[in-house]
């Protein structure tokens, strides 16, 4: 079975990991301070705080700048879930708004009508953008419509690690940006996340967040709010700190398989069976989604792929589908036909364009026979 996605983890790595397992200094230790300081260097931002998983991140960042009930956060409709979830857990609600059809996105000019139109009743506090998949998002857009109306920026940038725009790195345009460490992303450390800031209190905030309200004090560590445990174990760090030197090769083999995907299915796009995303040179091409055309049943194609022993799924969910954090303020679309749609197919590092042309040759078989 050829697999949707799988981790890339050297021997190195896994002596690094059995090095802390040998040293007792579990939770937190040297990795995970290294770990902070070279993604910080890496993402070109001042901090670094690991946290448990994306979901944390995501959580902790929200925290941080105060977002709770009686709030609002504008997010896309396209995305895992986990990113309504954090909104919802603060006790803020989700403002669910719609995606651009060519890269999968929040639309910035959405998010600015959103923002003009604004009348409450909830305080809306921030904009919460997702780099779908590795593309990012037109952050001048967003910062330009956050400033203009007094808006924090929080990054969803768990599948974006690597990816840049301009200079900059997704998850650095923004007031934090959070990032995934699961194993459906570029870089694992099994479960884990981090979040990036320039800003010294937020980074102590979200310290204090992820480690039980606790915060360095005169005569020691006190206790200074309620909070939960969101670390990541050193054990974790090491793991990830033995892939970060790899990160930008690994992105560029994947661009080259992005590439050699949209060359081979050049036939399904010219006859509109498929569609194919903007593959801009900044995408880090942690997901490569194909859309199928709606006379394609996805389920039946998914199901008939495995028959060919390639693994393909749905991209990502659409919230407003999905119906669980209450009813969008907006007509939307592009996100509806996304999630029906949608097709992942198979993309890490140790595939090969063989395997590309495996896994086209069946799709062309499944959709049209030949
Ligand atoms: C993976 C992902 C998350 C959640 O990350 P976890 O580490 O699984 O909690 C959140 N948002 C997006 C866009 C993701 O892709």
């Amino acid at each position: 079975m050829l697999k949707l996605s799988r981790p890339n983890i050297s021997e190195d790595a896994i002596s690094a990991v059995a090095d802390v397992l040998r040293s007792g200094q579990l939770v937190h230790g040297n990795e995970s301070d290294l770990f902070e300081q070279e993604l910080a260097k890496y993402l070109g931002c001042n901090e670094v705080i690991l946290v448990s998983s994306g979901t944390a991140a995501l959580h902790v960042a929200l925290q941080a700048l105060d977002i709770g009930a009686g709030d609002a956060v504008i997010i896309p409709d396209f995305t895992f879930p986990a990113t309504a979830n954090a909104v919802a857990l603060t006790g803020a609600r989700p403002i669910i708004v719609d995606v651009l059809a060519e890269n999968y996105t929040i639309d910035p000019d959405l998010v600015e009508k959103v923002a003009a139109e604004w009348q409450g009743p909830e305080r809306l506090r921030a904009i919460m953008p997702v780099h779908e998949f590795g593309f990012v998002v037109d952050m001048e857009k967003i910062n330009r419509t956050a400033t203009k109306y007094g808006l924090c920026v929080v990054e969803d940038a768990a599948c974006a690690l690597g990816a840049h725009h301009n200079g900059g790195k997704a998850g650095t345009f923004g007031d934090v940006g959070c990032f995934s460490f699961h194993p459906r992303k570029t870089l694992t450390t099994g479960e884990g996340g981090a979040v990036a800031t320039n800003s010294t209190a937020l980074a102590a905030r979200m310290r204090q967040l992820r480690n039980h309200g606790m915060a360095p004090g005169a005569t020691g560590m006190r206790f200074v709010e309620p909070a939960t445990n969101y670390r990541l174990t050193n054990f974790q760090a090491a793991l990830g700190r033995r892939q970060l030197p790899e990160l930008d090769s690994w992105i560029a083999l994947r661009h080259q398989l992005a590439r050699a995907y949209v060359e081979r299915l050049s036939p399904l796009i010219d006859k509109d069976d498929v569609s194919v995303p903007e593959l801009s040179s900044g995408h880090s091409c942690q997901t490569f989604m194909i859309v199928l055309n709606q006379k394609f049943d996805r389920a039946s194609v998914i199901a008939e792929m495995r028959h060919g022993s390639v693994e393909t799924n749905l991209g990502a969910q659409s919230l407003v589908t999905l119906g669980l954090w209450g009813q969008p303020d907006y007509r939307l679309e592009v996100g509806q036909v996304l999630y029906a749609q949608g097709l992942a197919l198979p993309m890490f590092e140790r595939m090969t364009v063989s395997d590309v042309e495996t896994v086209v040759s069946r799709l062309s078989f499944v959709l049209n026979g030949e």
